[in-house]
């Protein structure tokens, strides 16, 4: 299973990726995580973006593909992987074509922006695991604790509505191409699946469409 999650921001794809892959005992890569984890660290790479990502541009292209290749590599992707937040530009993508990557599934998710702003604006994350919350749609037991470790939880510094904003456009402008992208990609190689749901569902309902479509 090699699995690419596509949608705008807020569209639910860390939350659905984590419960994917806990099902398919496969990682869920996150590069927007291991942007973060960067930035954390105060790393070289750290350093690059940190100023990118708090506008809420995209990290250039030749940055994210050493990354993913990097990370694609790892002994823990060879049975598969969930990709969630990468490719984001056409150029991005065609690495993945050019390194032979046999992708399995595209899942689209899809939702609108009005949502998007809703979903951002109330959202919190676990760092350490990539749990994600919402403070009234998903909330955890305890506020502003995780559920499994009981540690804090964070708000990201661009889930504020003017870069959620700058988010969405940057996403429409560079990333929903990848949507006509997939569509013929999945057309032209039969082993390859593109699955479209509807986001503005419940959690578990949208797990269980994909769930019902990957297995
Ligand atoms: P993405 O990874 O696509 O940016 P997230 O998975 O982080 O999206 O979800 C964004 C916010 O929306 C989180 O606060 C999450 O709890 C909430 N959320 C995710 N899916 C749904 C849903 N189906 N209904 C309501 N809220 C959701
Ligand atoms: P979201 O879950 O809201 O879609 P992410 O966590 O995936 O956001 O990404 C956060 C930020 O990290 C992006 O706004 C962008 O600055 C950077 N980023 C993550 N993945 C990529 C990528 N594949 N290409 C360029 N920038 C990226």
């Amino acid at each position: 299973m090699r699995i690419i999650l596509l949608g705008a921001p807020g569209a639910g794809k860390g939350t659905q990726g984590k419960l994917l892959a806990d099902h398919l005992h496969v990682p869920k890569i996150s590069t927007g995580d291991i942007l973060r984890a960067a930035v954390h660290t105060g790393n070289e790479l750290g350093q690059q973006v940190k100023a990118i990502m708090e506008r809420g541009g995209l990290v250039p292209d030749p940055l994210m593909i050493q990354i993913i290749k990097e990370r694609l590599q790892k002994e823990d992707c060879r049975h598969g992987f969930i990709l969630d937040g990468f490719p984001r530009t056409v150029a991005q993508a065609e690495v993945l074509r050019q390194e032979d990557v046999a992708i399995t599934h595209v899942i689209e998710i899809v939702v609108d922006d009005a949502e998007v702003l809703k979903r951002l604006s109330g959202r919190w994350t676990h760092p350490g695991s990539g749990r994600v919350y919402h403070q009234l749609y998903n909330p955890p037991r305890v506020a502003g604790l995780d559920d499994v470790t009981g540690e804090p939880l964070v708000q990201r510094p661009d889930d504020q509505e003017e870069t959620i904003r700058k988010r969405l456009q940057v996403y429409r402008q560079q990333t929903e191409p990848l949507v006509a992208y997939y569509k013929k990609f999945t057309q032209e190689n039969s082993a390859v699946h593109y699955v479209s749901v509807d986001g503005c569902q419940s959690i578990e309902s949208i797990q269980q469409k994909i769930v019902a479509k990957v297995d």
